[in-house]
């Protein structure tokens, strides 16, 4: 390794950081576990060194060096990620994307805007905004996470009801493959040209590539907005109207239904105890949103639902994107995460009563909770949070290990998907064979040993270790 980086610094220059401060930002991603293992005095430790590259060609010469030198390499993006995907060495050298930013291209007409994948979420959104359009992903970390990131790992934000995941607002992209070569998919609304390989990229989590370019199929920003709100004796039969709603194909941007414990902690000032809320933002034409709020309020009435005060639609709007500080909990001796998993309407009540059921096990546990915050016609999602506070802090990531096998074991057991927008990266990785079947994950491996032979890019995330 000592030869490794002087090498790294003569053929890449000035884009190879190796001070200090840039290792220490570069270390892991915003897993719960790593920040735990950091107060608890057994950091992650530094990469090698980090790359910022500013361009496609920065991207392919440092892939090829990495190649020669038999260099592991991680890309990374915001760092907002939050299942373990990156985790350095000092063997290994880490790829950030964060200099190749900005607009590419802006074609109104077609409605698309083409970023260079380092471009931060919440500064593509602006760009796009001045021209009175929208790429209506709405991550809760849209101001952590990057273009490239979102694409990494197969993301999904809080409009995603009505305007889709990433995968429905990827136009086309370009990525360096493994060996600098590059691949670019072509910008058509649609194309019977064999697989679509756009997917090989998205949720591949920096594993087979590295995405320097998305360009993304916008929508104008709606002409209207308007919310409302139901609540519900429980979670369960908040979820029937959503299915009608879904059923019926109407299409509110945001739909969220949280369980009684969310709703009081969130909606306190308005809902009672014991009431599960339902929050709905209908968007578009004002003659469309009109229609929409009238038929979704009557489905839900015809459910049992009462309406509540529309302020709580605002007060959302204006918290949506707030950022716990889990650093303070974790402090404070409190082990806490949140969990997204999906499953079919007919099997999603189930999964929430085995998940909840399952977690209100683990001994120390304080509380385990959840809302569906992405639906669709066949089902939708479920996002938990956890609680627990061990007698014994030596406890904590044990206990933090449990929660999670409890959580994605009942959730398999019900026939649920296991990762409905967080990906896999380290703490789902052991999990991915039941969910994708010993044969997918054959397929992955044969899929990365063709374009990574070397097995460099972003080792040991995704793919269970053999
Ligand atoms: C407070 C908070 C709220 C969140 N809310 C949401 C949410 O609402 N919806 C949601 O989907 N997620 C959410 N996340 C998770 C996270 O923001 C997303 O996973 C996001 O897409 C990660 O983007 P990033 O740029 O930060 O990627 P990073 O964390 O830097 O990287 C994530 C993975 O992608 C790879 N990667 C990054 N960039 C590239 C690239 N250009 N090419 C190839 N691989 C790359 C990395 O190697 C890694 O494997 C949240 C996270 C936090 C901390």
């Amino acid at each position: 390794m000592a030869d490794v980086l002087p090498r790294l610094e003569a053929e890449l220059g000035e884009i190879v950081a190796s001070d200090a401060e840039t290792l220490d930002a570069h270390r892991h991603d915003s897993w719960m576990l790593a920040d735990l293992m950091d107060l608890q005095g057994n950091p992650a430790p530094r990469p090698l060194a980090v790359v910022r590259a500013r361009s496609a060609d920065d991207v392919s010469r440092t892939l090829r060096l990495c190649r020669e030198l038999s260099l592991p390499v991680i890309p990374f993006g915001g760092g907002s990620g939050v299942c373990g995907a990156v985790e350095a060495s000092p063997e290994v050298l880490v790829l950030s994307t964060r200099g190749l930013d900005g607009l590419v291209s802006l074609d109104d007409e077609s409605l698309t805007a083409a970023f260079r994948a380092g471009t931060m979420g919440g500064e593509a959104e602006r760009i796009v905004q001045r021209d009175g359009l929208t790429i209506g992903h709405w991550p809760q970390s849209i101001e952590l996470s990057t273009v490239g990131g979102w694409v990494a790992t197969r993301a999904a934000g809080q409009y995603s009801t009505g305007y889709g995941s990433i995968e429905d607002m990827v136009l086309s992209l370009e990525a360096v493959l493994p060996d600098g070569s590059r691949l670019r998919t072509r910008p058509t609304p649609r194309a019977s040209a064999g697989p679509d390989l756009r997917h090989l990229l998205m949720g591949s989590e920096g594993t087979l590539g590295v995405v320097t370019e998305v360009t993304f199929s916008l929508r104008p920003l709606p002409e209207a907005s308007q919310g409302q709100v139901f609540h519900f004796p429980d979670l369960g039969s908040g979820l029937d109207p959503i299915r009608h709603v879904m059923r019926q194909g109407w299409r509110p941007p945001v739909v969220r239904l949280y369980d009684a414990p969310e709703s009081h902690r969130h909606f306190g000032e308005w809902i009672d105890e014991d009431r599960a809320a339902l929050v709905l933002l209908h968007e578009g034409p004002r003659a469309l949103v009109d229609v929409e709020l009238a038929a979704v309020a009557a489905l839900c009435r015809d459910a049992g639902g009462v309406e509540a005060d529309a302020a709580i639609v605002d007060h959302w709007l204006e918290h949506r994107n707030n950022v716990p500080s889990f650093r303070e909990l974790l402090e404070a001796g409190l082990v806490v995460d949140t969990i997204e998993v999906g499953a079919v309407w007919e099997r999603i009540g189930a999964v929430y009563d085995a998940v909840i059921g399952s977690l209100l096990e683990v001994p120390s546990i304080r509380s385990a909770t959840a809302h569906s915050s992405h639906s669709y016609r066949s089902g939708t999602n479920l996002y938990f949070t956890f609680v627990a506070r061990p007698g014994d802090r030596a406890e904590m990531a044990d206990v933090y290990r449990e929660c999670w096998r409890r959580a994605v074991e009942a959730t398999l057991e019900q026939g649920g998907g296991i990762a409905h927008h967080h990906g896999i990266g380290r703490v789902r990785r052991d999990f991915l064979a039941r969910e994708i079947g010993e044969g997918g994950v054959a397929v992955l491996r044969a899929v990365k040993a063709a374009l990574d032979p070397q097995g460099l890019l972003n080792p040991g995330a995704l793919l269970p270790e053999r």
